[in-house]
């Protein structure tokens, strides 16, 4: 039986709206949904899928690149439009080496989904930490450089 024939039977007798529109595929002869155009598939889905480690995580290391990359940009065109790169030796150190760690471990949590989510949850949570605290730390670096 192939999923077009899996859906029909799926929804025979059954009120279910479209996750796409909300449009009710009760007895739909096919697999997409009239009202958006998009095809349907039934699925096995987990009721709640613990995600909250891997969010957390993703937060953190979000946070590291956006933070460091921004202010990369920033500190780029501050001395463009100032027509000097003097002095800002360890501003571009500092932030060039945070952004350099958190690309990595952003690409490599957003890969990594899965395996998070098979982790037991002490696992999950002293990592989610050791990120967190690897923000604190880029963060107070940050607040010794402006000082
Ligand atoms: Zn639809």
């Amino acid at each position: 039986m192939d999923n077009a024939a899996h859906l029909r039977e799926f929804l025979h007798g059954r009120d279910v709206s479209c996750p796409g529109c909300g449009y009710n595929l009760r007895g739909l002869p096919g697999a997409v949904c009239p009202e958006c155009h998009q095809e349907l598939v039934l699925a096995v889905r987990l009721a709640e899928p613990k995600l909250a480690a891997w969010i957390a995580g993703l937060i953190a290391c979000c946070f590291g690149t956006g933070f460091n990359g921004l202010l990369l940009v920033y500190a780029v065109a501050r001395c463009i439009l100032d027509g000097s790169f003097q002095g800002m030796d360890s501003f571009y150190v500092t932030t060039g080496l945070a952004f350099v760690a958190f690309c990595p471990l952003l690409v490599a949590w957003v890969r990594g989904r899965r395996r998070v989510q098979r982790w037991p949850k002490p696992r999950g949570l002293v990592l989610v930490i050791g990120l967190w605290l690897l923000v604190a730390v880029d963060l107070a670096a940050f607040t010794l450089l402006l000082g």
